[in-house]
């Protein structure tokens, strides 16, 4: 293990701004002769966190957590002390002794980003020889600027099964680190291994500091699957990471918003129309570790949805965010997009015409059309709200209005603050054409029944079923999946006239299961 004299260390510290690198992952305010901000570290609403560029120290009086430029580094992108000091050092341009030689073993990790970079290298490389003139067919078809692809480091795999094997061989790299690496797959019942990615385009997915981690691969023409993504490694864990995130950051930071897309090609597309601050969810959906990553750099995300089958999707699992996690971060929203314990990060939510995405729009309509979109974007608790008030099948009629009424209530239930709850019902209901206050206890009935902590089912009333986790879910799922229970337990079907359950003795919005609620005699 490499021991760094005090004088290298010393010379690292000179050179590099604390402010300048903290604030690479945290909006840093000034206060007095120092900085502060929200604690990367801890969830909080009100900033605890501070640098002192003087002595070169942060610390956050929330959680206690101190120290230098790489105890910052260490703690902020998970390194191990040598690497941190690494990583500042190439940025300071100071020389460490090692420079000289090969680099020091640090549990296999650093072997494994040298691998990732020589990977990418290789496959950029290819991608402007002749062998890679099918992918670059393809990006021109797709209208990718050749500045745009060399930029995000583009790259394509030969076809054939053992190119980059051989070239990882010539580079001195074990097969042990390939298969680690994701870069190839061990074969079946016999030794040796072969390229994972064989003949396609490749997108190269960076950490924070922009060291290669994964790659996403794209067919060209219709293999399957489609989309070939690296697996998990030891450097790449699904959900933590933003595509282009490490480009993305500084314009992110300077506009102070971020727009999340679903593609490789829209995110390409966005940057090629100057909309730098863009980046890409891996995979559909968009995960809180990625939400906040992003709310350390900017206060306003904004996301685009497809309005196909995957975009759908990605917008319930979005919406899902709404959901109380059991993380000790609350990641609800509030009317205005704020999270409520998450700090503050504004999610809005884009639409664009039907049948397009960020990228033809863009292409189609321009930058001007695009940032409109971007302007008339609403939150996303809005949002869901309306998606709840539609009906899937574009269904009207007194069953698709019931039917909507209960996905607009238990969503409604969701909000945490019931003054939130109480004027997003009224919206709600005026879209419903139903009374608003009966909308509202229906919600705060099933805000009940949901935040009642999972537990023994002791005294309650009557449960139609024994056993955990509660009577209340139960009656949820059973209001979700049967229009009959709706149609018994939400009696309403016309807007104006006296709600039934009024005055009923037996209507109390704690009411724990809808078998205490009154029927209509059908
Ligand atoms: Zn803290």
């Amino acid at each position: 293990m490499a021991s760094y004299s005090q004088a290298v260390l010393d010379d690292i510290r000179t050179a590099v701004d604390v402010v300048d690198l903290v604030s690479r992952y945290v909006n840093l305010r000034k206060a007095g002769t120092s900085w502060k901000g929200l604690c990367p570290f801890h969830a909080e609403k009100t900033p605890s966190f501070m640098v002192n560029p003087k002595k070169g120290i942060f610390h956050c009086f929330g959680c206690g957590v101190g120290g230098d430029v790489f105890g910052f580094l260490m703690r902020q992108d998970k390194l191990s002390f040598p690497e941190a000091v690494r990583a500042l050092a190439k940025q300071a341009g100071v020389a460490l002794p090692e420079d000289r030689g090969g680099a020091p073993g640090d549990g296999g990790r650093e072997e494994l980003f040298r691998v990732m970079e020589l990977a990418a290298r290789f496959y950029a490389e290819h991608l402007w020889k002749p062998a890679g003139e099918r992918a670059r067919l393809y990006l021109a078809s797709r209208g990718i600027d050749t500045e745009v692809a060399r930029r995000f480091g583009l790259g394509m795999a030969p076809e054939g099964w053992d190119a980059l094997v051989n070239f990882m061989g010539s580079e001195k790299v074990s097969e042990e680190a390939l298969v680690a690496t994701g870069l190839a797959v061990q074969r079946e019942n016999r030794s040796g291994v072969y390229d994972r990615f064989r003949g396609r385009l490749l997108f190269t997915i960076r950490d924070l500091q922009g060291r290669a981690v994964a790659f996403g691969g794209r067919a060209f023409g219709d293999e399957t699957p489609k989309y070939l993504n690296s697996p998990e490694t030891p450097l790449y864990t699904k959900g933590n990471l933003l595509y282009a995130a490490d480009l993305a950051r500084p314009a992110i930071q300077t506009k102070n918003r971020a727009l999340l897309v679903e593609g490789y090609v829209d995110c390409l597309m966005a940057h090629q129309h100057g909309f730098g601050e863009t980046v890409a969810a891996l995979g559909t959906a968009f995960t809180p570790a990625q939400l906040s990553l992003l709310r350390r750099y900017c206060d306003d995300a904004v996301l685009f949805f497809d309005a196909d089958a995957a975009g759908r999707k990605a917008a319930e699992r979005a919406e899902e965010l709404l959901e109380p996690t059991g993380s000790g971060i609350a990641w609800a929203v509030s009317r205005t997009g704020a999270f409520e314990g998450g700090g503050a990060l504004r999610l809005r939510v884009a639409l664009l015409p039907a049948g397009d995405d960020p990228d033809t729009f863009l292409r189609a309509q321009g930058a001007a059309a695009f940032e409109a979109s971007i302007t008339a974007a609403r939150s996303l608790l809005a949002y869901a709200l309306d998606r709840a008030i539609a009906d899937p099948e574009g269904a009207t009629g007194p069953r698709s209005r019931v039917n909507a009424f209960a996905r607009a209530a238990l969503l409604l239930a969701k909000v945490g603050d019931s003054q939130e709850a109480a004027t997003l019902s009224r919206e709600a209901a005026t879209k419903l054409g139903v009374d608003p206050t009966q909308l509202w206890i229906e919600a705060q009935r099933l805000q009940t029944a949901l935040r009642r902590p999972p537990g023994p089912v002791t005294a309650r009333a009557n449960p139609p079923v024994s056993g955990p986790p509660s009577v209340e879910r139960d009656l949820v799922l059973l209001l979700l999946h049967s229009a009959e229970a709706r149609r018994r337990s939400c009696p309403y079907s016309s807007p104006p006239r006296t709600s039934p359950t009024a005055g009923s003795a037996r209507s109390s919005p704690r009411s724990s299961s809808g078998r205490t609620r009154p029927r209509r005699a059908s």
